[in-house]
């Protein structure tokens, strides 16, 4: 029997805010433990939650561009369960009524365009982390993450398959990163991923069973987890066995996933609205607010590449993965008004030359401005695209004007006949035999002359014109 795989996914997303969720105590990364901690963040008697308003400004804003239907009044609950790293003993989420419902979110999985549901987003704060020391015999408690901003978007399960969810997953990195409400680094732990799992025979409607794949920290650990997962249940229901209803754990090192517990119920969690927190009604006229400030999206840019520029899918996909990318190309194309090539620089060039040097895109030491003069003075036949290659060397070290540098360091290009003409005589008297050779009919020789051409001009003469001259005194 021919299987089909029904996946959806729980996305922990946290939230670049400067403070926790429910205090004012810092939200930033840090090394030192119990650093940005507060009376609130280790639920002291008498402490209470005061809603951070940017959190709710992030909720919107991934809602509203994933297509959501926004509820005017969505409420906070307690989720009870006991872990040292919870003071509280309960975590404070949504449940009932999260801020964000029945959204969508569009992407691509290689040639095809795909659209996945969303039941919900909602707010929630993080939990701290248990420290186990061999050394010290000793569990120790880090509460920086207590109470740090997340949202969890919860998709229907409409993903087929692990190549799917992993496309699903980076196309939704891509859009926290746009809006700039985390950086999305998944190694980091800013982005989570449980996948849901379960097997049915093709053409049935109803699900089966599903389990639950916690802790996926990386794009390929998503991909290959699910891989074994649905190969372990295929086995299964091939055997006549049922599929157990449970959360299980991946284990990078073998590549498998194991039980970790049975599946708990909501109703284990005993889920009630928190009294210390009003209903949070939000205003029809914040929702436009942040509607009208939204940037554009992914997709859009995705297509208006292809469309209003001429760029290849490919090309349009590698520009649009990172707005800072985006930004680059839009600003220097709009200097030199050569689309095509703006995106040759940044992909084969800039990007190269960051990977060589182990350095981020965001450290880049020149401006789009100055790339687009380089591009337009290769297309103004002011230099030769080889030229170009050092003069972006240079540019890359230290920033700078491309003119400057031209002028600075005499690259200019040679484009005076008489002294290409010059050079061209020169090349041909020293190299007799060659040109005989050629004369004789030899055509493959016209690029060793080419060659010495440009080493007596190092390498600053016009090609088109030395091949031009080159030809001419050849026949002659
Ligand atoms: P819980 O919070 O208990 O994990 P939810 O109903 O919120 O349960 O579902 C969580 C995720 O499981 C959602 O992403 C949903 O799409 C997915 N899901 C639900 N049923 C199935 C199924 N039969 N197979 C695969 N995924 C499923
Ligand atoms: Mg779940």
């Amino acid at each position: 029997m021919d299987y089909e795989s029904v996946i959806g996914l729980e996305v922990h997303v946290q939230l670049s805010t400067e403070s926790k969720i429910f205090s004012g105590a810092s939200s930033h990364v840090t090394d030192k433990p119990n650093e940005h901690v507060d009376p609130v963040t280790f639920g002291l008697p008498g402490t209470l939650p005061v809603l951070n308003e940017k959190v709710v400004e992030f909720a919107l804003r991934l809602g509203l561009a994933l297509n959501c239907d926004i509820r005017r009044f969505n409420r906070f609950a307690r989720k009870h369960y006991f872990y040292p790293d919870l003071p509280k003993g309960y975590q404070i989420s949504q449940y009932e009524e999260p801020i964000c419902g029945h959204g969508r979110l569009q992407f691509r999985d290689g040639e095809v365009t795909r659209t996945v549901g969303i039941t919900r987003i909602h707010m929630e704060e993080d939990a701290g982390k248990s420290v186990h020391s061999a050394e010290r015999q000793c569990s120790l408690l880090d509460l920086n993450r207590a109470g740090v901003p997340l949202l969890e978007v919860v998709s229907e399960p409409d993903i087929r398959s692990a190549r799917e969810a992993a496309a699903y997953l980076r196309a939704l990195r891509q859009l926290v990163r746009y809006l700039e409400l985390s950086d999305g680094n998944m190694e980091e732990g800013s982005l989570r991923c449980d996948a849901n799992v379960s097997l049915r025979p093709k053409g049935e409607m109803k699900f089966g069973t599903r389990t639950e794949i916690k802790n996926l920290n990386s794009f390929r650990f998503v991909e290959r987890a699910i891989e074994y997962e649905v190969a372990r249940q295929v086995a299964i229901l091939k055997s006549g066995e049922p599929i157990v209803q449970e959360t299980r754990l991946f284990d990078s090192e073998s590549g498998t996933t194991r039980s970790m517990r049975s599946k708990e119920e909501s109703a284990d969690y005993r889920y009630f609205p928190d009294p210390d927190l009003p209903p949070l009604q939000i205003e029809e006229s914040w929702i436009n607010a942040v509607r009208a400030k939204l940037p554009t999206l992914p997709q859009e840019i995705f297509q208006s590449l292809i469309d209003d520029y001429g760029l290849s899918e490919y090309d349009a996909a590698v520009i649009s993965a990172e707005h800072e990318y985006v930004r680059f190309f839009l600003e220097a194309q709009e200097v030199c008004k050569n689309p095509k090539a703006t995106c040759n620089w940044i992909t084969s060039e800039i990007f190269g030359a960051l990977k060589q040097h182990g350095e981020q895109f965001s450290e880049l030491r020149f401006s789009p401005l100055q790339l687009g003069q380089l591009i337009a003075l290769i297309d103004q036949d002011v230099i030769s695209g080889k030229i170009a290659k050092t003069v972006f060397e240079e540019l890359y070290a230290s920033g700078g004007s491309p003119n400057e540098i031209i002028e600075r360091r005499g690259l200019k290009q040679i484009t005076d006949d008489s002294a290409i003409r010059e050079m061209v005589k020169e090349a041909l008297r020293s190299n007799p035999e060659q040109v005989a050779q050629f004369r004789e009919g030899n055509a493959k020789l016209l690029g060793f002359f080419v060659g010495q051409v440009m080493k007596l001009s190092k390498g600053s003469a016009n090609p088109k014109l030395v091949n031009d001259i080159l030809l001419e005194e050849l026949k002659s």
